[in-house]
């Protein structure tokens, strides 16, 4: 790495403009050269004028010579290239200064900064909208069952069932909102989550045969609503079993819950 290059990094070591690897190679250079000590100096007090007076919309002219004929590789003598060297900075300076005014360095710098942070922002609000989707089916599906269950109770002919926990699950609690012709909705609460692979299943019994009502299962909570489908006749009791979770067609496993005859 020739010193031209440390010489054009000053002015952006200066405004803190140089990447990580960029400053750490330049600080590692500058611990030992008084030459880019001392115009870091120059170039600090630079861009200090510069921020005091403000930024110039366009470079002094002698500024923009210097700039011109270090463009052209004009070798200028080495004594007198300490003030065209310090010229040209303040032209740099001018610039970059402008450019932050700007916007664009600006906009790169927290661009690169916090792409990484924005990546991880943007990720959470997805996860969080589609945990507030899933939310929001849930409620839905819960507001469509109540307002069923008011609906049903509008009809004088529907009866309110108590369910009692049996066999495993002794606490659990059940009712259920029924309509003869019209089927119904079973609540119930303080329910284990059925293990994996089974569910719960309904049964709505007439003349002592059980008829199959579908599966569900409960929340974490333990509670679950869930339609009932008219029985076949008039039904003397309501259970609910542990099945395989698609259901089966007769009731194989313990009873969970069951209606008081
Ligand atoms: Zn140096």
């Amino acid at each position: 790495m020739s010193h031209e290059t440390f010489d054009d990094q000053v002015a952006a070591y200066a405004l803190d403009a140089l990447d990580a690897g960029e400053r750490a190679a330049f600080e590692a250079h500058l611990a030992g050269c008084t030459r880019c000590e001392s115009t870091l100096r120059e170039s600090r007090e630079a861009l200090a004028a510069v921020v005091l007076e403000g930024p110039a919309a366009v470079p002094p002219p002698d500024v923009k010579a210097a700039l011109m004929r270090r463009v052209a590789g004009d070798a200028t003598p080495v004594h007198r290239r300490t003030d065209t060297r310090r010229l040209w900075l303040r032209g740099v300076l001018v610039a970059a200064a402008a450019m932050v005014v700007g916007g664009f360095l600006t906009g790169m710098f927290v661009a690169a900064r916090y792409e990484a942070e924005l990546g991880r922002v943007a990720r959470e609000t997805s996860r969080l909208r589609e945990d507030l989707a899933r939310q929001e089916a849930a409620l839905q599906t819960r507001v469509a069952a109540y307002q069923a269950i008011v609906d049903l109770l509008r009809d004088p002919a529907t009866r309110v069932i108590a369910m009692r926990g049996a066999g495993p699950s002794p606490t659990a609690e059940g009712r259920v909102v029924w309509h003869e012709t019209a089927g119904g909705q079973v609540l119930v609460a303080k329910l284990p989550p059925a293990p994996a692979g089974k569910a719960y299943e309904m049964w709505t019994i007439a003349g002592g045969k059980p008829t199959a009502a579908g599966v569900f299962q409960v929340d974490e909570s333990g509670q679950a609503i869930h339609r009932v489908p008219p029985g076949r006749g008039p039904v003397d009791v309501f259970a609910i079993t542990l099945e395989p979770a698609p259901g089966v067609p007769a009731p194989t496993g313990p009873i969970v819950l069951a209606s008081t005859k």
